[in-house]
């Protein structure tokens, strides 16, 4: 047995045994879930419900993370190349925004 292989209690289902091939199609009537990212099988519920094996949940919300820093880091960018252009009642949202955005990052000033 492969650590891979899912350890099923006797009296549960038969896997399929048909596998006659390693094609990548996904077996429509494979019973097992298997993670979205690495096909990993999944056997916690918790897993099940997400998609993702724990790894690949941890990885994907690292990868989030960072996509969402340089998204916000791109916006501050094209704001501070924008903000000469203006008038009073737009800078005052953008200073409360930036209020704010300076009170999330723990009121470095
Ligand atoms: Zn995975």
């Amino acid at each position: 047995m492969t650590p891979n292989e899912e350890r099923r209690p006797a009296g549960n289902r038969t896997p399929n045994k048909n596998h006659k091939d390693e094609t990548s199609v996904p077996d429509a009537a494979d019973p097992v879930t298997r993670c979205s990212c690495c096909a990993h099988p999944l056997t916690a519920a918790a897993s099940v419900a997400r998609g993702f094996g724990p790894v690949c949940a941890a990885r994907q919300s690292a990868a989030q993370l960072r996509a969402r820093r340089e998204s916000v880091s791109a916006r501050l960018d094209a704001l501070a190349a924008r903000v000469g252009l203006l008038g009073a009642d737009a800078l005052a949202v953008v200073a409360s925004g930036l209020d704010d955005v300076l009170d999330e990052l723990g009121g470095a000033r």
